[in-house]
């Protein structure tokens, strides 16, 4: 039988770099949830649709036809047709996502596409791995295999600078700042908010390398 596995946390955990490595080496597919919300926000952007006004970011939710691709090894999204990989990881894109994401319609229309694709692809192949903030608890609460990654502020901070280059950088203080703002907007929100499931194991990557937190996960996957 096909393998579900969920991996949710906050930004700058290692969530990402850890999902498709695991998907990887267990021949899984992967879905970025995060990237799926990206994808609905870089569209009302590009629409012109107020994102700080809920009413109207759920009147047009339904509108743009968003598609992942699960390789772990080239994972693509697209909006319409259009390659939006890039776009998604800008500024604008990630100042006004948990707004968007905070869309009860939103998140209902999303977690439709994500259960249908999860069930296709893990029938197809073997299994996947969902990375999000809200899969072991709504999306996928009948996963197999839960884990949950924190960090400490500070690590998670210094990742996501490492992370962005060139005009997106921004000083180790002011991206600190934009990331706990970010979790907080997320844990806050009515919707589904970012949560560990009961039934979930925490992973603390503080003080693990990147190889580190991927051997924990293979090893609770194959547990
Ligand atoms: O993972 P990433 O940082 O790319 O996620 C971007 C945003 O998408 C999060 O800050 C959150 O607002 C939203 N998100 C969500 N539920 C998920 C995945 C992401 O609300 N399952």
């Amino acid at each position: 039988t096909p393998v579900i596995v969920a991996i949710d946390g906050p930004s700058g955990t290692g969530k990402s770099s850890t999902s498709k490595a695991v998907a990887a080496r267990l021949g899984l597919g992967y879905l970025d949830t995060g990237a799926q919300y990206r994808a609905m926000t870089w569209w009302m952007l590009a629409n012109g649709v107020d994102v700080a006004d809920a009413a109207a970011v759920a009147a047009a939710c339904a509108k743009p036809s968003i598609v992942s691709g699960t390789d772990p090894l080239a994972p693509t999204i697209t909006v319409d047709g259009t390659d939006v990989a890039g776009p998604i990881r800008g500024r604008e894109v990630t100042s006004a996502v948990s707004a968007v994401s905070a869309v009860p319609e939103v998140r209902a229309r999303i977690t439709e596409l994500q259960r249908s694709l999860a069930s296709e692809t893990a029938a197809a192949a073997g299994g996947i791995v969902v990375e999000g903030r809200d899969i072991g608890t709504t999306v996928l609460p009948a996963a197999d295999v839960k884990i949950f990654l924190t960090a400490s502020p500070e690590a998670r901070a210094a990742r996501r600078s490492a992370e962005l280059s060139g005009a997106d950088a921004a000083g180790l203080a002011a991206t600190r700042e934009a990331l706990l703002k970010r979790d907080a907007a997320d844990s806050g929100r009515t919707a589904s908010p970012l949560a560990k499931a009961a039934d979930a194991t925490e992973v603390d990557t503080t003080e693990l390398t990147l190889e580190q937190v991927i051997e924990c996960v293979v090893t609770l996957v194959e547990a």
